[in-house]
């Protein structure tokens, strides 16, 4: 009912409302009951002056005792109430307002008291003066505030869910959270959790309120949260009965384990043990497999394609950039090739010709394993057989992409296992929600010798002094990175600093050899360069953010970075995962450009004590928010309404075992649950 019922039905809402409201993705009533305050004002009781506590918003009366007007930096207009127990300063006044405050007149004042120059002050209060006969009345409630949209007051919010708290005490909604579960925690029903949350009472607990830890807020958090591992554990029901090719353990596998120069660690020991396990299973693999950068996540992929080729089946591996898929070529060819497993090859600057020959030879099942970048996924590219896809640095994908590569191998009924490979760390409360309906594993362990990067932090001012000592080093044979990074989002600009960087270097120290990559560049000139560096003829590498993901010269351990605080804590750590790839000590130089601002110290911070993707990427979330560490593309089912991570992760349990307990034991009530929270959230059920 009231999920259904417009908000044009109510008092006051016209067209114009109703399309501000949409736009906050309100439609129906129950939208509106669900869009939650997000604080809250006491304005049901007067504090006396004497008892008023700095840094709280409060409501106090008092009588004018005098009114002046002061000069400073800022001409303000001060009222002070009984001989300035409380003054009211006003920066912006006009003239009939400050003829307003006469001595001996009335004030009732609301806003957070803060101290003053001469004492207790509220800057800009909401006030009324008012006839001491006839004091206004105080809130029955304590008052919410929402997020808004421009044009849209207060009081329309509060006029709003007035109307709409009063259709649903006549059309009260169906309460679907189980009785036990109710109990269990000792929340209120749905209809009282959304009274209590629009208009609390006084004596309701106003801290827990402004935290979002009052039960009526968890009460709908969790329902939330239930609603949503309910569709992930549906969607992941509903994968594992799609059938999908089984992949026998291989020969081959032992075959390039044997040739391999290194010994798998431990963490990729039973990564690689789980993924064998998975593709002999007749349904689809769904694994997540989570590696910090270095931690040998592209060893894990060859090997699982390797399983899929010798079953007779093919392997599509998907690199986000040029750079990358040339790299994982390389690798490839240099491990398979021996083995005689033929690997195809596709990008965006192959020659028609060659791009026929390719297309030809992954339409006829001759490739067995076909790499590329999005390339890949284009309409004209048919595969004969593919049975596994492998998609490397899964962030920079949309899951629309990985569900465009899914469909590709829907042939005779068979789906395509799937093996995403990630080095973007992602929390595992987030991973718990965002990924709920895939498998994750985690390389939780570095090869060994790697040792930790040194990370130094320095001003802008340091540059030159920076740039002599990395050309001293360089001169000793040590291979090093600057990188230059996004200058106001234009690739133009980026690589224009970067050729500048190159330009001073050269006059400085000519004797050097020294290369530049950018985005700009012809792929085969910036190929050619990387070349070189990674044969070791240049010593150092000037390049804009392009080498961010996934470049591999276990040779460089000195990486630049300038304006590095204008670059996130996801990207820094990216960058600076290109050195300590091998066995020497590696250092890092952040420069920045002063003045920080607070979030850029701290990620700096955080970048010179740790290298552990796993705490940067928890600072991160803490910083950002769950929608930007995971990229926007990949968060189609993590936009909750109410729900926030990490400050509601605590639920996020709860939320999961009481999920699997309903698809058990109530499946109407699942059905129900699913249809009110995600009824138009489509996009992330079908990945
Ligand atoms: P990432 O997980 O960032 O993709 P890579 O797969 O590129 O890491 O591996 C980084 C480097 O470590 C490569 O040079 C790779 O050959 C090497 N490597 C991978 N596994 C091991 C191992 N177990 N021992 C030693 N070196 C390894
Ligand atoms: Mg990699």
């Amino acid at each position: 009912m009231l999920a259904q019922q417009r908000l044009t039905s109510l008092k006051g809402v016209g067209d114009k409302l109703a399309q501000k409201l949409a736009g906050l993705g309100l439609t129906t009533v129950q939208d509106l009951l669900l869009h939650l305050p997000y604080r809250y004002q006491d304005k049901t009781r007067l504090t006396p002056l004497h008892a008023l506590r700095p840094f709280a918003e409060q409501l106090a009366q008092g009588t004018i005792t005098s009114q002046r007007f002061t000069q400073g930096r800022r001409a303000s207009l001060l009222v002070e109430l009984d001989g300035g127990a409380l003054t009211l300063r006003f920066f912006h006044f006009n003239h009939n307002q400050a003829r307003q405050f006469l001595r001996g007149k009335q004030v009732r004042a609301f806003g957070e008291v803060r101290p003053g120059p001469t004492g207790l002050e509220i800057v800009h209060p909401q006030y009324r003066i008012f006839d001491p006969d006839n004091p206004p009345p105080l809130q029955s409630t304590l008052t919410p505030v929402y997020h808004s949209t421009e044009g849209v007051g207060q009081s329309t919010w509060l006029k709003l869910t007035e109307q709409a708290l009063s259709l649903l005490r006549q059309h009260p909604l169906e309460e679907l959270l189980p009785h036990a579960l109710v109990q269990e925690h000792a929340l209120p029903s749905l209809n009282q959790a959304l009274h209590t949350v629009h208009r609390p009472e006084p004596d309701d607990d106003l801290d827990a309120l402004m935290n979002h830890t009052h039960p009526a807020q968890t009460r709908l958090v969790l329902e939330e949260l239930l609603a949503h591992q309910l569709g992930l554990a549906r969607l992941r029901a509903h994968k594992a009965q799609l059938n999908a090719p089984v992949l026998p353990p291989s020969n081959l596998v032992n075959a390039l384990l044997v040739s391999l120069p290194f010994q798998l660690t431990g963490a990729q020991q039973r990564v690689l043990e789980a993924v064998q396990a998975d593709l002999q299973k007749p349904h689809p693999m769904q694994r997540l497999v989570q590696g910090d950068v270095g931690s040998g996540k592209t060893i894990i992929a060859a090997l699982a394609a390797l399983q899929a080729a010798d079953a007779g089946y093919q392997a599509a591996v998907m690199a986000p950039t040029e750079i990358l898929a040339e790299q994982h070529r390389n690798h490839f060819l240099e491990w398979l090739e021996p083995l005689n497993v033929p690997v195809a090859w596709l990008n965006g600057r192959l020659s028609a010709a060659q791009r026929r020959e390719q297309l030809a030879r992954i339409a006829s099942g001759e490739a067995k394993v076909v790499i590329g970048t999005h390339a890949l996924f284009q309409k004209e590219v048919e595969f004969a057989r593919l049975g596994l896809v492998i998609i490397d640095e899964q962030h920079r994908f949309g899951v629309h992409q990985r569900l465009a590569l899914h469909q590709k191998g829907q042939a005779a009924g068979l789906h395509p296992h799937q093996l995403i490979m990630t080095a973007t760390p992602i929390p595992r409360t987030l991973a718990m929600a965002a990924y709920g309906d895939l498998d994750v594993s985690v390389i939780d362990e570095l090869p060994p010798g790697r040792k930790p990067v040194h990370t130094a932090v320095m001003s802008m001012d340091k540059r030159l002094e920076v740039m002599d000592h990395l050309a001293e080093r360089c001169r000793e044979g040590v291979q090093a990175y600057w990188v230059c990074p996004l200058i106001e989002q234009s690739d133009a600009l980026d690589a224009q600093a970067a050729e500048e960087t190159l330009k001073l270097f050269a006059q400085r120290h000519p004797d050097l050899q020294v290369g530049l990559v950018h985005g700009r560049m012809k792929a085969q000139d910036k190929d050619a360069i990387m070349q070189a560096f990674k044969a070791g003829d240049l010593q150092l590498l000037v390049a804009t953010t392009v080498i961010e993901v996934g470049v591999n010269v276990p040779n460089a351990s000195l990486m630049v970075i300038e304006n590095a605080e204008r670059l996130g804590l996801a990207q820094l750590h990216q960058l600076r995962g290109r050195v300590g790839r091998g066995a020497k000590q590696s250092h890092c130089v952040l420069l920045y450009q002063p003045p920080l601002s607070d979030t850029a110290r701290r990620r700096l911070q955080i970048m010179r004590e740790t290298t552990d993707g796993f705490k940067i990427a928890e600072e991160d979330l803490a910083i950002r928010g769950p929608g930007e560490v995971l990229g926007t593309r990949q968060t189609g089912g993590l936009t909750f309404r109410l729900a926030e991570l990490p400050r509601d992760e605590a639920l996020l349990p709860t939320a999961r075992q009481w999920a699997q307990w309903l698809l058990h034991n109530s499946p109407e009530l699942a059905d129900a649950l699913h249809a009110r929270w995600l009824h138009n959230r489509q996009d992330y059920a079908l990945a």
